[in-house]
């Protein structure tokens, strides 16, 4: 077994993030397996260096180990580039000008799953409109949905201990895989670095559930392995919200600051057990 967690250093770690390393890492020392760190640092413009030590400094705290040297998304560019090459050479991406309002403007923009689903308006564009405007208007690339699912057919994932999941790719709509202010997307960037670190079981919030519709399919088209999945239960604050790393008291550092205990906190956490004002909300 392999499990990782991998945190974006856009932020201070809190509660909601304890649990969730707390869940991989003892799923994978109680299996005698390996627990990996990923650090989700593709996004240049919001990652800071000081986040990265704050959360190694956070985890160790909490009697956390990890095997080897955590993987950095921002070493794996090339990887990323040579995925995207892939699809474009299987005529699976298109470029989109689309700007935010653009598509907000679009009056067919239906919802998916995480938000507005993108209207097609660039995939329609003719193969000389496209050659024109990528010499020099800034874009993304966006995967051809309808022609991906068509390629990669039904797909399913195991949801442990609740049976296999159908994967619904097609209500995600034409995704963005590689960004104009960054070379891959959450979801390429992810699939690809579960795979590429080995991991055989991802632990992580039931936020990202809708998301894996989307992995499981960049898994069949690229070939790669698919995990088992454990989508946990998420941490409620006491506004009765979802824990966001605006919420400065219920972050690590300030419950060292606070003479906590990281160990016992650990242990707390594990069972349950939260500091009060906090609550385990279940899938
Ligand atoms: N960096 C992502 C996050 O913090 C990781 C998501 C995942 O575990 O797949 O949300």
């Amino acid at each position: 077994m392999l499990t990782r967690f991998a945190p974006s250093p856009t932020g201070e770690l809190h509660l909601g993030h304890a649990y969730s390393a707390l869940l991989a890492h003892d799923a994978a020392r109680r299996a005698g397996g390996i627990f990996r760190l990923r650090i989700d640092d593709i996004d240049g413009a919001r990652s800071r260096e000081e986040y990265v030590e704050a959360g190694l400094r956070d985890l160790a705290w909490l009697g956390i180990d990890w095997d080897g040297a955590p993987l950095r998304q921002s070493a794996q560019l090339g990887d990323y580039a040579a995925a995207l090459d892939d699809l474009r050479a299987r005529g699976l991406v298109y470029p989109c000008f689309c700007t935010r309002a653009d598509i907000a403007a679009s009056v067919a923009a239906p919802h998916g799953p995480a938000g507005a689903v993108y209207p097609g308006t660039c995939r329609m564009l003719g193969a000389h409109a496209r050659e024109l405007r990528l010499a020099d208007e800034p874009h993304c690339w966006r995967l051809d949905m309808a022609h991906a699912a068509a390629v990669a057919g039904d797909l399913a994932w195991e949801e442990e201990g609740q049976g296999m999941r159908r994967a619904d790719p097609c209500a995600h709509g034409d995704i963005v895989l590689a960004r104009k202010d960054a070379p891959a997307s959450y979801h390429l960037a992810n699939t690809l670095d579960d795979a590429t670190m080995g991991v055989t079981h991802v632990v992580r919030g039931a936020d990202l559930v809708a998301s894996t519709d989307v992995h499981r399919l960049l898994q069949a088209l690229f070939g790669l392995p698919t995990p088992v999945y454990r989508h946990h239960g998420l941490i409620i604050g006491p506004d009765g919200k979802r824990l966001a790393k605006r919420d400065a008291a219920a972050s690590l550092a300030s419950l060292r600051d606070g003479g906590a205990d990281g160990i016992a906190l650990a242990a707390d956490i594990l069972a349950a057990r939260l500091p009060t004002g906090y609550s385990l909300q279940m899938p």
